[in-house]
This record gives structure tokens, C-alpha cells and sequence, in this order.
């Protein structure tokens, strides 16, 4: 089986690899990805240091021509890409293509972003000075992504990386290393110089903690855990770098009395279990006022009974495995837990077989649960949810905000007034009216509040405040 290796200031290198295994088939094995070690991520960071320069003062016609170059490929080839992000992820063909076309759409706007690059010119309070603000790229990035969004995430974080001038060390998740090889070889053979991105494919604690201790990383992206991301946090911090984190979610959907039943439920079993509830913009609170809650469980008892658990690749699935057995072990915990907690399972949440080996689950729905238990209040990461009786919108409100997350916050609603306040106070950094909380936009802000985010914001222009840092020049003309 070919080896898919690590690049190193330009080089492919690497002799051990790690399969690559699918979870909808675990007998399926995609390919054998190389394995870097801590001294390769010290080369990769001073291979990304050597290029700085050159690049940071390269043209924007170079950049832009990169990126748009990269972005029809990854368009191009996305029935290809999106099915080997199904087949390493385990979300559904639909969705792996639809996150692959996403990924290329960033691309061209950052793209574009290249020759957007501006700054501003000022007079200064004293006469005869003028005043110049410009943004310069930060240094080396390091970018650490999580396997949820295999080729999104890296995209997000890289595209504009390379965009605002920097040279990166980006470290992909190890469970799903497919599609982050195939966009650095797409940007690779796309024109992009020796050393400017470099891609070290490992584990966390060796190749990730390797960019953490590094004094020559100006900066780390990271999305992933909650634990992961404090120890990026306080290594950013003992090395005075800038850091942005994206970490875990609780997300709450409100469902009020006036609510479109309709469209509270598919929002609902969309913000719930699609993708296999493993987003970190997944809703797994579904707060429900009274007047509505026993229609809209009886509902979604009936919508989930038309759900299609099986291979991703299968036409016709709706929800593809869970990513591997770890993850489903923490599923079955948490709803083992819910139980005996004192909620009611009232749908699902069996592991079922189906013709091939993999981590199948049926999503699962607690009725009678409350805000304090735990399956409220821990991010589950899988397609578990829970729903919450409430009195009245006051309380609907309180209780999406009594949470430690703050990334995004839904309500299902016709009453412009309820739309309205929810959208001012909620407190999360995405609200959603009669939408599921998950399902995004690539060119505007992306980001939370409270316990889930640090830094400023990913993607569309707000991007650039983390990519770059602004200079403040002042001439005596
Ligand atoms: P998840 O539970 O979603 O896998 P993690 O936070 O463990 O979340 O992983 C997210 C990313 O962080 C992965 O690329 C992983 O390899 C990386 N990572 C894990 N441990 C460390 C560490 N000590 N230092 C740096 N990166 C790490």
C-alpha cells in the first residue's frame, strides 16, 4: 500500500505508517499515512522559519494564484475528495462532497482576499505627519485541526494562513490524515515555495506538543478539546505567541408554543444527528416550552424512525458511524449515565450492526431531563440529545444560557419579538432563528464565547485578525 508521506521543506519524507482505517468498514483500510516524530516537527518549523521571509514579501498575484489554483482542483476532484472524506470519517457521501465544495469556496475566497489586501493612511493629530496602518503576517503558524471536519477545518485555518503572507506547520488529526495529504499536495503542486507549508502528520502529544514548546511558532490555531486546548492556551502563553481557540459546544435549540412544528423538528433532528452529532456546533439541548413538548417529542419519535443508520457511502444514508470505538464508547457512557441520571431514553441509542464492521449507533433521545444533569452540561460529541421542559420563553432563555459553552445558540419560533430578544441575548457567538444550530457560512464569522472559543474570529475577513499584526508607521513629509 502506497505511503503517504509527511512534506518537509519541500521534501516527501517519512518510512513508517499508520492505516488509515474506515469506520463504516474496518476491514476497509484507505491507505498508510506516515507517522512524523518530535526532531520532524523541529525540522518542519525550521524549514517554515527559512521560508518566512521570501514569502512574506512575496506577491499578492503569487498568493492569489495559488489559492484560486487549489480551489479548482479541490472543486474539481470533489466527488473523489468528498467520498475519501466519508470513507475516513464516516459522514455521509452527501455530506463529505458538500464539505469538500465548502473547503474549495474557501479557498477562492482567500483568493480573493489576497489582492484585497489593504491598509489605511491617517493624518496625525500633529501637523506635517502622516500616519500608516498596515497588516503584516504574524510568522509561523502552527495549525492543529480535529477529525471532525477533515478537510473544512485544515482549510479554513490554512487557506488564510498563506493568504496574510505566513508559512505554516499544520498538524491534521491522526484519525483522518486523507484529505489534509491530498490539500497539501494540491497546494504543493500548485506553485506554493519550499518550506512555506509543511505538513506533519502525528500524534498529538509528540508532534503537536513538539509545536507548543516551540519558541519559532509565532502562533497556533487550534480546534479540538477542551483539555488539548488549555495546554495550547498556557504553552501560548509561557512563549508569549498568539493563540485561537475553537473547543467544544453545548448548544442549545429552544423550541417555543408558536413554533412551526414542521420546522422545529427538522431543525432539531438536523442540529442533533446529522453527521453523526459530531460537530461542535451540534445541538444537544432541545429546551422546549410545555404548550408544545409532548407534539414535538411524539414528532421526533417519528421522524427518527425514517432515519437510515448505515455505511456512509451507501446511498440512501442519512447517518453514517460514529468515527471510531473510542468515541462510541463515550456515547454509550454518556447514555448509560443519562439513565441512570434520571432521564428517559425515550428513542434510540442501541449500537446496531449492519453488513460491514464499524461503530454503529442509532441516535438517541432523552426526554425528562434536566439542565443540571450531566448529559446537559458535558459535550457528548456524538448523536445524543436531550430534551428539557420549560414554563415560558423567560425560562426557555435562562436555561440555554446556564451553560459553561457559548458557541451556538438555536430557537424555533414565529413570534418576531421572541426572534428578536433571543438574538440579542443569547450568549453565543452564532444564533440561529428556525435553522439548525449547525451549518455555516464560509465567508463570515465563525466562533464562540464563554468556554468554547479564545481569540478572535475564523473565517471571512474577520480572519485576518488573527493571520496578521498591525503596524502603525508615522513620516515626517
Ligand atoms: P478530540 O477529542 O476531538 O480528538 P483533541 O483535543 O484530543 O480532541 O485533538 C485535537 C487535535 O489536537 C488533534 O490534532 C490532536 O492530535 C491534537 N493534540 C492532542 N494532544 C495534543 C497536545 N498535547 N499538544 C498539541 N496538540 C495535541
Amino acid at each position: 500500500m502506497t505511503l503517504h508521506q509527511n512534506l518537509i521543506a519541500g521534501e516527501w519524507v517519512g518510512t513508517d505508517g499508520v492505516a488509515n482505517v474506515n469506520p463504516s468498514n474496518t476491514n476497509d483500510v484507505i491507505g498508510d499515512y506516515a507517522r512524523a516524530s518530535a526532531d520532524d516537527a523541529k525540522a518542519a518549523i525550521a524549514a517554515a522559519k527559512a521560508a518566512f521571509p521570501a514569502w512574506s514579501r512575496s506577491g499578492i498575484l503569487e498568493r492569489h494564484a495559488i489559492l484560486k489554483k487549489t480551489a479548482d482542483e479541490i472543486i474539481a476532484r470533489k466527488d473523489e475528495l468528498g467520498r475519501l472524506l466519508s470513507r475516513e470519517e464516516g459522514k455521509t457521501l452527501a455530506e463529505g462532497i458538500g464539505e469538500t465544495v465548502r473547503a474549495g469556496q474557501i479557498f477562492e475566497f482567500f483568493a480573493g482576499e489576497a489582492l484585497r489586501l489593504a491598509g489605511e493612511v491617517i493624518p496625525s493629530v500633529r501637523p506635517g505627519i502622516g500616519i500608516e496602518i498596515t497588516r503584516e503576517p504574524v510568522g509561523v503558524v502552527g495549525i492543529i485541526t480535529p477529525w471532525n471536519f477533515p478537510i473544512a477545518i485544515p482549510a479554513w485555518k490554512v487557506a488564510p494562513a498563506l493568504c496574510y503572507g505566513n508559512t505554516v506547520v499544520f498538524k491534521p488529526a491522526e484519525l483522518v490524515p486523507g484529505c489534509s495529504w491530498a490539500i497539501v499536495d494540491i497546494l504543493h503542486r500548485a506553485g506554493l515555495p519550499k518550506g512555506v507549508l509543511n505538513l506533519v502528520m502525528g500524534k498529538g502529544s509528540v508532534v503537536g506538543q513538539a509545536m507548543l514548546d516551540s519558541p519559532d511558532v509565532q502562533a497556533i490555531t487550534f480546534t479540538g478539546s477542551v483539555g488539548t486546548g488549555k495546554r495550547v492556551a498556557a504553552a501560548s502563553v509561557e512563549h508569549n505567541r498568539k493563540f485561537q481557540l475553537e473547543m467544544g459546544g453545548k448548544n442549545p435549540f429552544v423550541v417555543l408554543d408558536d413554533a412551526d412544528l414542521s420546522v422545529a423538528v427538522e431543525a432539531a433532528v438536523n442540529s442533533a444527528f446529522f453527521s453523526t452529532g459530531q460537530r461542535c456546533t451540534a445541538s444537544s439541548r432541545l429546551i422546549v416550552t410545555e404548550g408544545i413538548h409532548d407534539r414535538f417529542v411524539a414528532a421526533m419519535g417519528e421522524r427518527m424512525k425514517g432515519l437510515v443508520i448505515d455505511d456512509a457511502l451507501k446511498a440512501g444514508t442519512h447517518i453514517g458511524p460514529v468515527v471510531d470505538q473510542g468515541q462510541l464508547n463515550q456515547d454509550t457512557d454518556y447514555i448509560a449515565i443519562g439513565q441512570q441520571e434520571g432521564a428517559k431514553l425515550a428513542f434510540g441509542g442501541e449500537v446496531i450492526s449492519r453488513d460491514t464492521p464499524g461503530f454503529y449507533l442509532e441516535p438517541a433521545l432523552f426526554t425528562d431531563a434536566t439542565n443540571q444533569m450531566r448529559i446537559s452540561r458535558e459535550e457528548i460529541f456524538g448523536p445524543v440529545a436531550a430534551v428539557i421542559r420549560v414554563k415560558d420563553y423567560d425560562e426557555a432563555l435562562a436555561v440555554a444560557n446556564d451553560t459553561p459553552f457559548g458557541l451556538s445558540s438555536g430557537i424555533a419560533t414565529t413570534s418576531l419579538k421572541h426572534a428578536t430578544h433571543f438574538k440579542r441575548n443569547a450568549e453565543a457567538g452564532m444564533v440561529m432563528v428556525n435553522l439548525p444550530t449547525a451549518g455555516v457560512d464560509f465567508h463570515v464569522p465563525f466562533g464562540g464565547r464563554k468556554g468554547s472559543s479564545y481569540g478572535s474570529r475564523e473565517q471571512g475577513k474577520y480572519a485576518a485578525e488573527f493571520y496578521t499584526t498591525v503596524k502603525t508607521a508615522y513620516t515626517l513629509a
